[in-house]
């Protein structure tokens, strides 16, 4: 179920598909946006990217795109997102980055207009520990390859990027760590949001517990695991079981 750098096109293509159908069960669907590219193995320099004008869960091989760093279409005749940007500049600003995924989630969005940074109240959030960027430029679609660029620089070496009252955007190497860490960053912005609105949360724990945390969960394996959980309950539900 896991991929890499080494797998097939049509592999990437059908984890893409049921990454959307995982995304969507998991509350990250908004309407039809939000998109997930991964970057072709055989040309670093292109990606394949879920299409505009349909949901997360209704991507397709035959609807797929291939894109260049410059945005432009080189295969398949869907529509492509304006946003397209976030991801081609990130992917030239990081040849580390293998996925890249953008979605609207609301304690997220609701987390980057507090302006407060992500705190450890939970152990999703150590994912995050000094490893999530902010974007203020603007609250519009980032619609050029300047706008893109400008998030790729927010982004900088962390893993991930929460775009100010707009949305986040998520990196990884394989597509189950990303979308894995997507949900996971909108878990800790939940957990954060109550509990800075309770008020007077107490003392986080010292860097070095929470840097072992980040350690321990951050393991390739248990990304790969948790996404296959998460892929076998989608498929019970398509069946009705
Ligand atoms: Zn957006």
């Amino acid at each position: 179920m896991s991929q890499d750098a080494s797998s097939s096109h049509d592999a990437i293509k059908e984890t893409m598909i049921l990454a959307g159908k995982v995304l969507v069960a998991e509350g990250q669907d908004d309407f039809t946006r939000g998109h997930i590219s991964f970057r072709t193995p055989d040309n670093p320099a292109q990606f394949l990217m879920k299409p505009h004008s349909v949901g997360l869960d209704e991507i397709t091989r035959d609807n797929i795109l291939t894109i260049d760093l410059d945005g432009k279409v080189v295969a398949g005749t869907a529509k492509r997102h304006s946003e397209v940007f976030i991801h081609s500049e990130i992917y030239r600003a990081r040849p580390d980055v293998h996925c890249v995924l953008h979605t609207h989630p609301p304690y997220a969005v609701a987390l980057s207009s507090s302006g407060r940074p992500i705190r450890v109240y939970s152990q999703p959030a150590a994912l995050f520990y000094e490893s999530l960027g902010v974007y203020t430029d603007t609250i519009n679609l980032i619609r050029s390859a300047e706008m893109g660029a400008g998030v790729a620089r927010a982004l900088a070496t962390h893993r991930a990027v929460l775009l100010k009252n707009h949305g986040v955007v998520v990196t990884g190497t394989t597509i189950a760590e990303t979308v894995i860490g997507a949900i996971m960053l909108e878990n800790a912005a939940q957990v954060q949001m109550i509990t800075e609105a309770a008020g007077q949360p107490a003392a986080e724990f010292p860097r070095a517990d929470v840097e072992k945390l980040k350690h321990d969960i951050s393991r390739q394996e248990q990304f790969g695991i948790n996404f296959d959980y998460l892929v076998r309950r989608v498929k019970r539900r398509e069946a009705g079981r």
